[in-house]
């Protein structure tokens, strides 16, 4: 149940956005004693609400049901939970803590303070002692497991990867299921349905202007202000009210290619678990994985292969989607007055597009591998590939018109640092030069994660949280 809306809402700590980032920094808020309230643009649904990666958790479950995308050439259409819990809520949980090379990147680039793997190394102990994260129990589901034994055939390395899962219980430890049940014990007030418009400082407070999805508008008024809106929503508040230096600048994205295989036997039945193999010894050109492969996520990766599409009614059992992702593209997040959305832009290096493309080439290698009578890059103008050496026939480089990116991991809008030229925000995600602003989300990553981001995202709102609680939000 979430409280009843009221004109004003006076709070010490006021969080807004309750996906892994303020989720974290909400519940340590609250069980510090200050009196904490969490608010969240979506509505407040049950994990198990609607059927996962179903038409009617993406309706419900995702900003703008699924329609989200970053202009450039090429573009990037990209996803963001909007609901109690964020991203955590609509994703696969796919878990991974932030690899050591990262990190020294960000200490150098950025001159972050205290962010070396032994120091978050306590932070992502507490928070996979609450959202519990585990290996798949057994052989993994035959879709996930033949790009496991592609790479094994080709001499390469594939991970089964853990996920944020209770495999016991059959249940995804996203954020409704973990923490926000712990915030709501210590005493933490949740306001779901409730959009942040502006912030604004006045008489040494921020208040918050908050549209309720009823429509009356609300102020809450806090001595601290987290903003974890996730890195698109993040920057678009804060540059509509009025922030701007190295807001919204940096944004980055995990762009993915993706094919599809069709194999000689059913590999993906439904109600099969989700896949967790990857190939991972590519890192940083590219990583590989398996994508959920229901007939309608088929169906949307293969929008420009109609011959293709048209077999999923008889072969879906025999069909698996796969990708290829790396950390490109550089973004730009701008508020747009009058709109409700911000409008996000991209672009792109050759460089990048042609380590993505090769990343491709290895992808369709390890699904013959695996033993795929085809596969189908998911690409306009690129046809049906019947072997390995067909890569040969493709083009050289992929041209900016074909290359169709889409991406479910965006981050480094605002990061932290103690470089002013290139940071929003100190290296505990305190805004420059505003008292008790702060962000605590994927905005702050210096940079892509390489790996899946959640982790990344839940250890820093850990570390920032505890020190900013431990010196009274000073
Ligand atoms: C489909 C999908 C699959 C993914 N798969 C994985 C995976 O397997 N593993 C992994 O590690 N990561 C995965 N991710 C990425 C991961 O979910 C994100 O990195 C993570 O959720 C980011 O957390 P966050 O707190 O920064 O923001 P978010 O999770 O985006 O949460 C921000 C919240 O703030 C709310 N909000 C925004 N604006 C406002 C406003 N103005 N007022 C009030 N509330 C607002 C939003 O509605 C949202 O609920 C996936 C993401 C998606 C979408």
């Amino acid at each position: 149940m979430t409280e009843p809306v009221k004109d004003r809402i006076r709070a010490d700590v006021a969080v807004i956005g309750s996906g892994p980032g303020g989720s974290v920094t909400a519940t340590l808020c609250a069980e510090a004693g200050y009196s904490t309230l969490l608010i969240e643009e979506g509505p407040d649904l049950p994990l198990d609400a609607m059927a996962h990666f179903s038409g009617e958790e993406i309706l419900h479950k995702y900003r703008n049901a699924g329609v989200t995308m970053a202009f450039g050439h090429p573009s990037v259409t990209y996803v963001e939970g909007r609901c109690v819990g964020g991203g955590s809520e609509v994703n696969r949980g796919l878990y991974h803590r932030t690899p050591p090379h990262v990190l020294e990147q960000w200490v150098a680039s950025h001159r972050v303070d205290a962010l070396t793997p032994d120091e978050l190394a306590p932070h992502f102990e507490a928070c996979e002692a609450t959202a519990r994260i585990a290996a798949f129990p057994g052989t993994p589901p035959p879709l996930s497991q033949r790009l496991g034994d592609g790479a094994v055939r080709l001499g390469w390395d594939a991970v089964a990867a853990h996920r944020l899962y209770d495999y016991e219980a059959g249940r995804k430890q996203s954020m409704s299921a973990t923490f926000v049940p712990r915030f709501r014990r210590a005493g933490g007030r949740l306001i779901a349905d409730m959009r942040a418009q502006r912030i604004r400082r006045i008489n040494g407070r921020w208040e918050v202007a908050v549209l309720h999805r009823s429509g009356p508008m609300v102020t809450i008024v806090a001595d601290t202000l987290f903003v974890a809106c996730g890195a698109v929503q993040t920057p678009a508040l804060l540059r509509r009210s009025g922030f701007r230096h190295n807001i919204g600048n940096s944004l980055r994205f995990h762009p993915m290619l993706k094919a599809v295989a069709l194999f000689d036997a059913p590999v993906n039945r439904p109600g099969d678990p989700d896949p967790v193999h990857q190939i991972k010894m590519f890192e940083p050109r590219f990583g590989i994985g398996c994508s959920i492969s229901s007939p309608a996520m088929l169906a949307l990766a293969l929008a420009a292969n109609p011959a293709m599409r048209a077999r999923i009614g008889a072969d879906a059992d025999r069909m698996g989607l796969y990708y290829v992702q790396n950390g490109t593209g550089h973004g730009r997040v701008r508020a747009l007055p009058g709109s409700r959305d911000p409008l996000v832009s991209v672009r792109h290096h050759d460089i990048e597009l042609d380590q993505l493309y090769d990343g491709l080439k290895h992808l369709v290698r390890a699904l013959f591998a695996a033993g795929a009578q085809a596969v189908q890059p998911c690409l306009p103008g690129f046809g049906l590939l019947y072997s390995a050496a067909e890569l040969a026939s493709l083009p050289a480089r992929l041209s900016r018109k074909a290359a169709m990116l889409t991406s479910v991991h965006v981050f480094a809008s605002c990061p932290m640092g103690e470089d002013r030229r290139l940071g929003a925000t100190d290296s505990w995600g305190r805004i420059h030069d505003a008292h008790g602003l702060r962000i605590a989300d994927a905005s702050l990553m210096c940079g892509p994660t390489i790996a899946n981001p959640q982790g990344s995202v839940m250890a820093i709102a850990h570390r920032n949280a505890l020190h900013a609680i431990e010196r009274r939000f000073a």
